[in-house]
């Protein structure tokens, strides 16, 4: 698996799975961190911490391609007006 950065205090960050944009740690206040995965030439998928470890997690247990698991999930959000 590729290694992804994680990029902290992007203005413009919004998570692309929960929607969040905002840091929901109290602590602090400012842009949610997230980490970007390039899923098709022109489509990049945002993924916050806590999404991204979840998907992580998902691609341990059934070990397909990381960034296809990623594609078929944003597809399905489009096709029900997600994203
Ligand atoms: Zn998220």
């Amino acid at each position: 698996m590729k290694h992804y950065r994680t990029i902290y205090g992007l203005e413009t960050a919004k998570c692309s799975w929960c929607k969040r944009t905002l840091n929901p740690h109290p602590k602090y206040s400012e842009p949610i961190p997230v980490k970007l995965i390039e899923i098709s030439r022109n489509i990049t998928v945002t993924l916050c911490l806590w999404c991204f470890e979840q998907e992580v997690k998902e691609y341990k247990e059934c070990e397909e391609d990381f960034e296809e698991t990623l594609r078929e999930k944003y597809d399905a959000m489009k096709l029900i007006g997600l994203e």
